[in-house]
């Protein structure tokens, strides 16, 4: 088998953690195995401990996609009425399969390099009372922003609006309190800030959400995308709908362990002064910033706008193939390059790679930027 890139700091999947491989290399066992089990109901606690929940968790198997997936299908009733905050492609696509589930929706937008006014949402709700429903992605990974769904929440919570996240790139890397900031339903995966296995969604369902699935009449059942066949077969018959994938749940006990003993708050700082680091990085290098401000880019992701003269895609192919470290491209958003920090490339001194392999490939492309200044400006943070 041919090596892979030497540093993968893409915006996710990414680079898992030596403790997430540990888990993987267990021995596969039978998913009633008593010890699996036991290692299961504790994945369950320790997703719980993360998010500070109170909620039931789900381990759905799938990429998180199937899980926002499921998560829709239970929660779009056919008529109802939803509002989807839209500040990128991920917010969008949600917006789109809630109306393939014949779901009215209001869309609040902003430009892809910022976030909702909450002045607009708040509007929005008092115009429509009948919306039931509000969908919003914490961190838009495809632009490197975030939305402040503790706002959001808050605000649904006082038009008694049940809240849809998708916090696939946030969970464990940014703060994220689904019972004290009111979000009934939050769908999170492994693969981003937790440095773990890509096939599993991790997901906090709150009594208002479960409301709203009781009161959906096509709500899945015996399906794999089916919510309600987590609470009538494993939460109260103790059977699993289907096999969960065994390695892959060894291998979030794993992380989600370490991730637990460090503490959480940890994580989050962690997240946090990559993020800084990278973000002054990448303006002490001479470029901008695809966010409009430091306040809505996220903590796990930061996109770098990149000058007209090189298409992004392309550079993000030059720095792989001349440097072996792979970066994420434009994703349709525009011509920028993302670095993800986010679980294991959080730490240390990985976005400190991102940005001198950005710097030197834009240069070799003819863009003449500071890469000493924007490893400078890095290093500052990290130091300081
Ligand atoms: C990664 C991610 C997902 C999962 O979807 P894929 O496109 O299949 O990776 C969903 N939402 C967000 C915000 C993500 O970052």
């Amino acid at each position: 088998m041919r090596r892979g890139p030497d540093f993968t700091l893409s915006t996710g999947p990414t680079t898992v953690s030596p403790t997430a491989l540990s888990g993987f290399g267990r021995p596969v066992t039978y998913h009633y195995d008593p010890g699996f089990i036991e290692l299961f109901r504790q994945v369950e606690r320790d997703v719980a401990t993360l998010l500070d929940t109170s909620h039931d968790v789900v381990l759905m198997p799938g990429e998180a996609a199937l899980g926002l997936e499921a998560a829709m299908r239970a929660l779009g009733r056919p008529g109802a009425h939803a509002l989807a905050v839209v500040s990128g492609p991920y917010g969008a696509s949600m917006a789109d399969e809630l109306r393939e589930l014949s779901v009215e929706v209001t869309e609040v937008r902003s430009a892809y390099t910022g976030t909702v006014r909450i002045e607009d949402v708040a509007a929005a709700l008092e115009k429509d009372p009948d919306i039931e429903l509000l969908t919003v992605v914490h961190c838009e990974s495809a632009a490197g922003t975030s939305n402040d769904v503790e706002a959001l929440g808050r605000l649904a919570r006082e038009h008694d609006v049940v809240v849809l996240v998708d916090a696939v790139a946030s969970m464990g890397g940014t703060p994220l309190f689904p019972d004290e900031w009111g979000l009934d339903l939050c769908v999170g995966g492994a693969q981003k800030c937790l440095g773990g296995p890509v096939p599993l969604s991790l997901m906090s369902v709150g009594p208002r959400a479960w409301q709203l699935i009781d009161a959906n009449p096509t709500a899945p059942t015996g399906s794999f995308l089916s919510l309600l066949d987590y609470r009538t077969k494993w939460k109260q018959g103790g059977r699993f709908p289907s096999a969960p994938p065994i390695s892959d749940v060894y291998a979030l006990a794993a992380v989600l362990e370490e991730v637990l003993e460090d503490g959480v708050a940890t994580s989050f700082e962690r997240h946090a002064r990559a993020a800084r680091a990278c973000r002054a990085g990448v303006t002490g290098m001479g470029l901008d910033l695809w966010a409009d401000d430091e306040h809505v880019a996220a903590d796990s992701v930061t996109a770098a706008a990149i000058p007209d003269s090189v298409d992004a895609d392309e550079l993000v192919a030059h720095i792989r193939g001349r440097y072996q470290v792979m970066l994420s491209g434009g994703g349709g958003v525009g011509n920028l390059v993302r670095i993800g920090h986010m679980g294991e490339t959080s730490r240390g001194m990985y976005v400190v790679v991102g940005l001198a392999s950005l710097g030197q490939g834009l240069r070799d492309l003819g863009v003449e930027v500071d890469v000493g200044g924007g490893v400078d400006a890095a290093m500052a943070t990290l130091a300081g």
